[in-house]
């Protein structure tokens, strides 16, 4: 079995690769085949919520399921079939079987006009439609003749079907690691994060951590809130979140921070790198992924949203394009190892107290400072130890120290250790 920690590139997109065909929507098989993947490397809890089910101002909808759809000229030619690719069928089209003239079919097709050759990710999950998106060259390409539409389709009372992995560690406080599941056949909008998210609590499976770990796989909006709704109580041990999205190309990454704004995590996203890069860091905006339920007033969690190019802002957002030749194996391990360090700073972050804090205590006769004085330039170990024995006032976390000093969280935190090693430092309590 291959270290996928060693060499996660390849184990990522493999697992992309599987999930990338399947028709995903809010509700439908698509979610629970993408589930049962999922479960084969991490066990997961699949919750399933009936519709008709209120969760605050929604209600949970009927289930979607397809079994084919095509757009035929009248005399014969296929303009759209479901089965070459699913983004052709308008998610949650109701069933239609009928012939209709251009004209009224017209207001149902939905094409990019700057994008001609790709097909766009369109949906009506709340408005009973149908619908069809095709290549714009192709729509321009089309005989003003009669069309006969068949979507066989069903919208039925079933279930939302969400994905929930825990992993308990030394306390109950939690973090919480979400994706959406809901887009079909998307691989950067949705595919890369539910792949990266399933990989690492497989890694954090195999570890003992300080943090719980609780990850979801909800459909976006309606699966969030699904869990927040049977999960009122249990969100005060949530003490930090990512939302990760669109994490398998080679952009950004992009941060945008909590409601909040000044949360830990928005904090370690400031610290941790990516290929050597610093995340850009973006306010939180009320727009975007399930970052929007869970900073929502009622809610205000420390959650913030991870991407590498943002969303809406690369040309394949949303279309046939955000496809297996957009994302990379080397883009996938990255953001894998990101999320790795991200983990890493949040369990070992601590506030320390400094013991010795009447004038500096002596370095030299612990071996931590150079005997040799009057050097110009001091080095970053020795800064290391001068700023946390300084700020170890019970008031600032390694973390904060590494913000002010400039120096890495590494170098702090390992600053810390011999510090604590030679009785300068303690945990504050
Ligand atoms: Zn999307």
């Amino acid at each position: 079995m291959p270290d996928d920690t060693a060499d996660p590139g390849r184990a990522l997109l493999a697992l992309v690769v599987r999930l990338f065909p399947i028709c995903r929507s809010i509700t439908g098989e698509g979610v629970r085949q993408t589930l049962a993947i999922l479960r084969e490397h991490i066990d997961m809890a699949v919750r399933e919520v009936p519709t008709g089910t209120q969760v605050f101002d929604w209600t949970v909808p009927q289930e979607w399921s397809v079994r084919c759809a095509t757009l035929r000229t009248a005399s014969g030619r296929t303009v759209a079939d479901f089965a070459a690719c699913n983004l052709h069928l308008v998610s949650y089209s109701e069933p239609v079987s009928r012939r209709l003239s251009f004209e009224e079919l017209k207001p149902h097709l939905h094409t990019l006009p700057d994008q001609p050759d790709l097909i766009p990710y369109r949906t009506s999950y709340y408005r009973r439609d149908w619908g069809f998106c095709l290549r714009h060259r192709d729509y321009l390409a089309l005989p003003d003749e009669d069309y006969d539409v068949f979507i066989d389709t069903e919208l039925r009372d079933g279930a939302l079907a969400y994905g929930e992995v825990f992993l308990p560690g030394e306390t109950e406080r939690e973090v919480l690691f979400s994706a959406h599941i809901c887009h079909p056949s998307l691989a950067n909008d949705n595919c890369s994060g539910l792949a990266v998210l399933t990989m690492l609590a497989k890694a954090l499976s195999q570890r003992r951590n300080r943090f719980s770990y609780r990850f979801l796989f909800a459909p976006g909006t309606i699966g969030a809130l699904c869990w927040l709704a049977a999960n009122e109580e249990r969100v005060r041990c949530v003490d930090h979140g990512l939302v990760v999205s669109c994490i398998g190309d080679g952009g950004g990454p992009v941060y945008k921070r909590s409601r909040r704004g000044d949360a830990t995590i928005d904090r370690v996203m400031e610290a941790v790198r990516c290929d050597g890069r610093r995340a850009a860091m973006v306010d939180f905006s009320p727009y975007g992924y399930d970052e929007r339920q869970f900073c929502s007033p009622g809610f205000n969690l420390p959650i913030g949203l991870l991407q590498r190019s943002a969303f809406g802002t690369f040309p394949q957002y949303h279309t046939s394009a955000d496809n297996l030749d957009f994302v990379r194996p080397e883009h996938l391990a990255s953001s894998f190892r990101m999320m790795l360090d991200i983990v890493d700073v949040l369990e070992s972050d601590w506030v320390p107290l400094n013991l010795s804090p009447k004038g500096e205590p002596q370095l030299g006769r612990r071996g931590l400072y150079s005997a040799t004085g009057g050097h110009t330039v001091t080095s970053d170990v020795t800064m290391g130890y001068l700023w946390v024995l300084n700020l170890a006032d019970g008031e600032h976390s390694l973390l904060d120290i590494a913000r002010r000093s400039g120096l890495s969280f590494r170098d702090i935190a390992h600053a810390a250790a011999r510090l604590k090693e030679s009785g300068l430092l303690a945990e504050a309590a």
